[in-house]
């Protein structure tokens, strides 16, 4: 049964997720995003993502995939091109990437303060700037989609 149309891959092994199976997904709305969810087929695989995500707080949620192939979900060659690269080597992010705070504070405090009067913590930066990269992430990606060397409004996807 090696063959089975596996649903997806997980996120941090790239083992095959098989239709119909339990998986782990995080709790982490940064981390389910339509194109980007990530999924993983073990509570150590979540854990594996954890370090770079630098969720503030964060949970494996039980789920279990679709028992039919997802409509648009390309058995593309180049997952199996990914595989084999990812087979010589450890499946973990690069710590190249840099993971800083990418919001102004004053900027976001005085939104809050001004739509709500609420003060805003300074830990909200950090899980705003990840969102911030993934948006950022995903209009790379278009750029690169259409040759371009340069990101344009365009690319940014809509939330
Ligand atoms: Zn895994
Ligand atoms: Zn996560």
């Amino acid at each position: 049964m090696a063959d089975v149309t596996p649903w997806r891959r997980c996120s941090a092994c790239k083992k095959p997720i098989a239709l119909g199976a339990v998986y782990w997904a995080c709790n982490v709305s940064t981390c389910n995003q339509k194109r980007t969810a990530l999924v993983f087929c073990t509570l150590s695989c979540w854990e594996v993502h954890l370090p770079g995500a630098n969720h503030r707080e964060a949970w494996a949620v039980e789920r279990r995939a679709p028992t039919t192939p997802e409509p648009g979900a390309r058995p593309g060659p180049d997952l199996r091109g990914t595989r084999r690269i990812v087979a010589s080597a450890p499946a973990k992010k690069p710590d190249a990437m840099p993971l800083e705070v990418l919001i102004v504070a004053s900027r976001l405090k005085d939104y809050v303060r001004a739509r709500s009067g609420y003060n805003t913590s300074d830990r909200v930066l950090e899980p705003l700037s990840e969102i911030v990269r993934r948006a950022v992430d995903q209009a790379i990606e278009s750029a690169r989609r259409e040759g371009r060397m340069t990101v344009l409004d365009r690319d940014v996807p809509e939330t």
